[in-house]
Parts: C-alpha cells; sequence; structure tokens
C-alpha cells in the first residue's frame, strides 16, 4: 500500500501517528474533500442498492429455511435504514458543501459503511446455520461479491473502503479456517488474496484520483494567478502612472464602448476636455518635480470629486479628459464646479500653487459620432474656453460648428493666396505724445480674398498659424513692409508683429534678417513685436531666436502688455526694449484697476529705461490723461488709423505730415527709443 506522505515519515511512532490521522480523515486537503465527496455522490446510492438487491435475494433463499423474524423480522429494519442512507445521498447530492461539511460527511459515511458493513455480516452469520451446502455457498458468493462492490465504490474513501473490507472477509476467514477442512482453507486463502490485490488496486486509483485532483487544484490556482496577472496588466496599461488616474487608452476606449451601449438608444453624454491653465510656467518656474507633484494633487482632488455619472483621465501632460453619463443639460454645471475646485490653492512643498483649469465639452449625438469627433470637437471648445475666458466651460455648438467652417472656407483660400497679389501691409503712426510728432509706424496686415472679401487679421492670422502657414505669410508681409518702410525718410520705424511660430523658427529668424540686409536698412529701424503668450510655449526657442534679433541690431516690443499672465517675469527676463499696453486699459482709463496698472507700467519701463507706447487712444480725454501720466508714445485712431503705403507717402510728399501730425526729427526718434523716456 502505498499511503503517499505516510511513507517518507521517519520513526515508526510518526508512522502510526500519521495513519491514524489518515484514517480518521484528520489530514484531508479541502479541495481533496469536496472533490471525493462529488465522486461519492455518484457511487454511494448504487452501493446501497447493490446490497438491498443482494440481501434481498439472500433473504429469497432462505425464505424457507430459515425462520420469518431472521428473513423478514430483522432484514426489514436494516433494509429500511439502507434505503433512508439512499434516499439521503441522492437527496443531498446537489447541494454544495464547505470543506469542514465534507470532511464531516466523509467521517459519518466512513462510520455508516462499518456499522452497514457489521449490520449485514451479522445478519448472514444468523442465516448461515439454516441452509445446505448450496444456501451457504450462496450466502458466500453474495457477501463476497457485495464486499468487492463496496470496495470499488467506496474507491474515493479508502478509509471506508479498509474498514467494510476488514469487518466482512475477517469473521470469514475465522469461519472458513475455522471448518478445518481443505477446500475451506482454499476459499479462506482465495478470499485473503483477492482482498489484498483489491486493496493494492484501490489505493493505486486512489493515489490516482488524489493526485488528479491535486493537479487540477494546482493548475486551477495557476490559472487564477496568470487570471489576476492580465488583470492586473490590464489595469496597469489603463492607469496613468504618474497620478493613477485612467490614462487617454482608456478614455478612448470607454468612449467607443459606451457610443457601442448607446447606438440604438441614441442616449445621450458628454465628452470633455480639462486643461490647467499656465501649468508650464509653473513647471519651468518650480521644476518639473513641483510640476509633478502638482498634477498628483490635481489628480488626488478629481478622485475626491464624488460627483456622480462621472470619469475623469489623465491625458497626458496638464490635460485631462472627462465622461459625463448624467443628465447632458447639468454637464456644463458639472464641469464648472470641477474648474472651480481644481482652481483652489494646492499646498506643494511648503509652496501656496495656484493654478487654473478651462474646459470644452461635446455632447453625444449633437457634437458627434465618433469617439474622435467627440474628443476634437470638445478640444475646439477647450481652446474657445482658453482664447476667451480662461478658467470657464465651453459647450461645442451650432455657432462653433460654423465657425469650424468658415475656417475651413479661410484655410483653403489662405493656402491658394498669392500674398502680393491678395494682401496688403497698412501702416499706422505710433505718435510721441509731448510734441505730437510721428516717430514710425506698425504694419497691419490686411487680406481681401477674392472669394471671401475682407477678412480681419485677428482670423486669418490664427488660421495661418493653425495650418502651419504663417512662417511663409511673416516673411512675404515683412519683405513688404521694409520695401515701404525703406521708401520713407529714414528717422521713421517699423514695428512688425511676430507670431508664436516665428519667434520659435531660427529659419524665418534667419528670412527677416536676410530681408533687412538685403534691402541696406538699419536694423535700429525695425521693431519687432512679440505677445508674452508666443514666447511662453517654447521659452528656449524663443530666447534664441530674439537674441538673434536683439544681436543683428533690432529692437523687441513686448505687444498686448497686461492681457498675459507673469508680464512682470517676462520683463526681466527677455531682451525687450519697449511695452506696449494693450488697448483694453486705455478704453478703461477711468476705472481704477486699469488707470493703475497704466501708471504702475509707465513708471517701470521709465525705471528700466524702456520705452512705453499705449495703444487704442481713440479721444483727446484719454490722450490728455496719459500726457499727466508722461505717456512717451501713443497710437490710436484718435491720431490716424492703419492707412495704406501710398495714402501714407502721398500726404508726407504733399504736406511732410500724416493726418497733419509732422515727422519726429532724427535726434529726437533716436533720444526717445533709447533713453529714459
Ligand atoms: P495688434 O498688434 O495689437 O495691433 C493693433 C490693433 O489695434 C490693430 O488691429 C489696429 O488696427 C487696432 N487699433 C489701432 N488703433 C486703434 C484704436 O484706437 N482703437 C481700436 N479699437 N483699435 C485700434 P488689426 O489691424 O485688426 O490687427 C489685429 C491684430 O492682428 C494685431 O493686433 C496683431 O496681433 C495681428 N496682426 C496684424 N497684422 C499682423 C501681421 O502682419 N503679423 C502678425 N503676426 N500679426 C498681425
Ligand atoms: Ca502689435
Ligand atoms: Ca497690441
Amino acid at each position: 500500500m502505498n499511503f503517499h506522505p505516510y511513507f517518507k515519515m521517519q520513526t515508526i511512532v510518526e508512522k502510526l501517528r500519521y495513519f491514524i490521522r489518515w484514517f480518521l480523515i484528520d489530514t484531508l486537503e479541502p479541495e481533496i474533500a469536496l472533490a471525493k465527496c462529488k465522486e461519492l455522490n455518484s457511487q454511494i446510492p448504487p452501493l446501497y442498492l447493490l446490497i438491498i438487491l443482494n440481501a434481498v435475494a439472500a433473504a429469497y433463499t432462505y425464505r424457507d429455511l430459515a425462520p420469518a423474524y431472521l428473513t423478514i423480522g430483522t432484514l426489514t429494519p436494516i433494509l429500511a435504514f439502507t434505503a433512508l442512507r439512499l434516499i439521503s445521498w441522492v437527496r443531498s447530492r446537489h447541494i454544495e458543501l464547505t470543506p469542514q461539511q465534507a470532511i464531516r460527511k466523509l467521517r459519518q459515511t466512513a462510520v455508516l459503511a462499518g456499522v452497514i458493513a457489521a449490520l449485514y455480516v451479522s445478519w448472514s452469520f444468523a442465516l448461515k446455520s439454516y441452509g445446505g451446502i448450496t444456501e451457504q455457498s450462496h450466502v458466500a458468493i453474495v457477501i463476497t461479491t457485495t464486499v468487492f462492490g463496496c470496495v470499488f465504490c467506496l474507491m474515493h474513501l479508502p478509509q471506508a473502503a479498509i474498514l467494510v473490507m476488514l469487518i466482512v472477509t475477517a469473521p470469514y476467514l475465522v469461519f472458513f479456517l475455522s471448518k478445518n477442512q481443505e477446500v475451506y482453507a482454499a476459499i479462506a486463502l482465495n478470499l485473503f488474496l483477492v482482498s489484498l490485490v483489491i486493496l493494492k488496486v484501490l489505493f493505486n486509483s486512489y493515489n490516482a484520483f488524489v493526485n488528479l485532483i491535486k493537479s487540477r487544484t494546482e493548475l486551477a490556482t495557476k490559472h487564477q494567478e496568470t487570471e489576476r496577472l492580465n488583470r492586473e496588466n490590464e489595469r496597469l496599461s489603463h492607469t496613468d502612472f504618474l497620478t493613477d488616474l485612467p490614462n487617454r487608452r482608456y478614455f478612448f476606449k470607454k468612449i467607443g464602448k459606451h457610443l457601442d451601449t448607446v447606438k440604438d438608444s441614441r442616449e445621450p453624454f458628454t465628452v470633455g476636455v480639462i486643461d490647467l491653465d499656465h501649468f508650464k510656467q509653473i513647471n519651468d518656474t518650480y521644476g518639473h518635480k513641483t510640476g509633478d507633484q502638482l498634477l498628483v494633487a490635481v489628480a488626488s482632488r478629481i478622485q475626491n470629486l464624488d460627483l456622480p455619472d462621472l470619469e475623469i483621465c489623465r491625458l497626458g501632460g496638464d490635460e485631462f479628459g472627462l465622461l459625463f453619463l448624467g443628465a447632458p443639460h447639468t454637464a456644463a454645471s458639472v464641469a464648472q464646479t470641477i474648474c472651480d475646485r481644481l482652481q483652489r490653492p494646492y499646498q506643494i512643498s511648503e509652496m501656496s500653487i495656484t493654478i487654473g483649469a478651462s474646459c470644452g465639452l461635446a455632447k453625444f449625438p449633437e457634437a458627434g459620432e465618433t469617439t474622435h469627433e467627440l474628443f476634437d470637437r470638445s478640444d475646439y471648445a477647450l481652446y474657445n474656453s482658453k482664447t476667451t475666458v480662461r478658467g470657464s466651460v465651453t459647450v461645442y455648438s451650432a455657432d462653433h460648428e460654423a465657425k469650424i467652417r468658415s475656417d475651413r472656407a479661410i484655410e483653403s483660400a489662405l493656402q491658394r493666396a498669392d500674398v502680393y497679389e491678395q494682401f496688403q501691409v497698412h501702416l499706422q503712426p505710433i505718435v510721441a505724445v509731448p510734441d505730437r510728432t510721428i516717430t514710425g509706424f506698425e504694419a497691419l496686415a490686411r487680406w481681401t480674398s477674392p472669394e471671401l472679401g475682407q477678412i480681419s487679421p485677428d482670423v486669418f492670422i490664427q488660421v495661418a498659424e493653425r495650418t502651419g502657414q504663417i512662417q511663409r505669410l511673416t516673411v512675404q508681409l515683412f519683405a513688404m513692409a521694409v520695401d515701404q518702410i525703406s521708401a520713407l525718410p529714414n528717422n521713421l520705424r517699423l514695428s512688425f508683429n511676430l507670431s508664436a511660430h516665428d519667434i520659435s523658427s531660427p529659419e524665418t529668424v534667419g528670412r527677416l534678417l536676410k530681408i533687412i540686409k538685403n534691402h541696406h536698412i538699419d536694423p535700429a529701424r525695425i521693431t519687432f513685436e512679440i505677445t508674452e503668450t508666443s514666447v511662453i510655449d517654447s521659452y528656449e526657442a524663443a530666447e534664441t531666436c530674439l537674441n538673434k534679433l536683439r544681436d543683428a541690431g533690432c529692437r523687441l516690443a513686448l505687444d498686448d502688455f497686461g492681457t498675459g499672465y507673469s508680464s512682470l517675469g517676462y520683463l526681466h527676463k527677455l531682451p525687450i526694449d519697449c511695452v506696449k499696453i494693450d488697448r483694453s486699459f486705455i478704453a478703461n482709463l477711468d476705472d481704477p484697476i486699469s488707470g493703475g496698472v497704466v501708471t504702475s507700467v509707465l513708471n517701470l519701463c521709465r525705471t528700466m529705461q524702456m520705452a512705453c507706447v499705449v495703444e487704442g487712444v481713440e479721444n483727446l480725454s484719454q490722450l490728455d490723461a496719459l500726457e499727466e501720466l508722461h505717456c512717451p508714445f501713443v497710437q490710436g485712431y484718435l491720431f490716424c488709423p492703419p492707412m495704406p503705403f501710398d495714402e501714407i507717402s502721398e500726404s508726407l510728399a504733399r504736406s511732410d505730415a500724416i493726418a497733419g501730425l509732422p515727422l519726429a526729427s532724427n535726434d529726437k526718434t533716436e533720444h526717445r527709443h533709447r533713453a529714459v523716456v
């Protein structure tokens, strides 16, 4: 016999102790106990049936030989008990057991198997004394076949099988041997040997069964582990490693899945993009580590939002995707709540950092039918928030759709446009305040498209920037502007607007300088106007290009000053010669905040020895107020709107003045632009 770990034990005592524990079903592993019960469920009922039939057959043989109390009287309760057990097994075969219950049931089965075997053996011995040799042989055959049948049915519970075999075969061996006849001795020997062989076969099968269950369990455990790892991999591939939020891949998958779900019902939902305002500056100013900590803090605030029907993912950088399955009319207010909460100050490494958050939303199905349509439209709406009111939420609408269409028309017209034919450069005088003389002009582009008519520079410059046509446009417009200024007296300067793409492209800067060189014009007559937002996007590249322009002798002006984010910081960082105060401040000079900004910027420029131009002066009261503040230069409709070059040169030829304003003398211009104003 091979009782698996039992034989590996060291001492006899240990082996015995283990055998007793094994026999009492104390060492059984839970999954094996459950498997045994399952097997026995299908084997015990036929076992009981076999016993009942064989017992009835034996009783029938003895019906006329043995007294009725023995054949019917004794057998009936035993059969009833056996039948009850049979019913109990059949009824409980589908009940799910816990491992403890299974072990208890196995023990109970082993004990009952012993009891039932003892009852039947006793009954068979009682019958024996009544029959002749034929009947006795019948009983012996019944007993041996039954016991071997039982042993096989109990193969999965060897404890019970051994017990039954011992209880049945031992008395019969003793009985046969006690007969002292060769035939009986041969039967005894035969019974003994067959019992041994059957036990051996039984244990072989039992061990195979146990091994099978074990390897099946191991396989199941491995399978579970593989599944767990797969799930973990899946989770990781959908998680942003910095913030632990779901990532971009998850976001797009989720929208795709949701679109599939609402394909038929067309149930509306909302997709959104949230972008942090000025995150780049924080990264540049405090370093990437602080930037990362800030993103983690933002993510943790997002995780604690506790808003229903909402899922937010990190798309990358400072951009977050939003999927809102709640009522669409509440989407904007939910998004605004998120932006407002994200705008509350963060405590990072003992610093208090505040950051803005803008959002764009697109609703299914109005805004788009596919993941990419919805995402692109929400991104467009976000762009709108960013360029109009930062920190706000924009819902993609029919107006945006119309704007996209018209942008597309402009885009294609611009692509086909011959700049020298369709574009013009208008010049607007820059006026020195104390003596009302013209020191130079700002060049402002004008486009009249044959198909679309006049298009504002605010519109076509943006389209050109977005479609990568700005560099070509800038170079050609600049060539036209330099052509014009070189035809004017050389004490007049030219201010020319550059966009973000221009000042981060060394190639464009090289071409601009080449134009100056080819026209043999003094680079000091050229001022390039840049805005701080154009610098922020790629500060390092911009700084290199601006230094190149500065080194060539050109001047730089910071345009639209006061509308950006950290204007003062850039005044120090960049090689600026002049500041242009945005016209929005002049329109509200009476307002204490706007008035205060103008006053402090004028003072600041004076301290930093920079020139300062106030834009958008439209009336005399504004001019008077600026004069009182010792504003050195102004520009605005009050003196002159931007004018075509022909009108300017005609006016100069006619009266040596433009709009009644004389030109500044050479010395004055030089002095004002260089020194303290
Ligand atoms: P900007 O550089 O701030 O130009 C000043 C704008 O203010 C011009 O608008 C000008 O016509 C307008 N303006 C001048 N005086 C007054 C005034 O008294 N009141 C009011 N309300 N407005 C006044 P414009 O020509 O429509 O140009 C708009 C913007 O387009 C410019 O703003 C500039 O950023 C951009 N832009 C124009 N031409 C070019 C160009 O050749 N290249 C680039 N990159 N941008 C250009
Ligand atoms: Ca400008
Ligand atoms: Ca401006």
